[in-house]
């Protein structure tokens, strides 16, 4: 459906998912520190965690190319993000 597709190591070819730094950080340590998602016009997701939720509210809820950097925004697949998802307690976020 989505032809934005990454190979992931362990999930092979899924849907490529875009996520703060510290939301890998929960990838690796199973630390929930909160999840905010949203599916951009691609059907990718794009997801922060708590702190840099509240980074974009205290910029008018806009995600500028600053932000971003600052996010340190890594490429993930979709299964990455729903074990993200898991680890915060989210089950369904389809
Ligand atoms: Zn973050
Ligand atoms: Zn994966």
């Amino acid at each position: 459906m989505s032809s934005h597709l990454v190979r992931c190591a362990t999930h092979g070819s899924d849907t490529a998912a875009f996520v703060c730094s510290h939301l890998v950080e929960t990838l690796r340590d199973g630390e929930a520190r909160g999840v905010f998602w949203s599916r951009d016009h691609d059907g990718c997701i794009n997801a922060y965690c708590s702190r840099c939720a509240d980074a974009i509210d205290d910029n008018g809820g806009e995600l500028t190319s600053d932000i971003e950097t600052k996010f340190d925004i890594q490429l993930i697949c979709e299964a990455c993000f729903t074990k993200i998802a898991h680890s915060n307690g989210l089950r369904e976020f389809n």
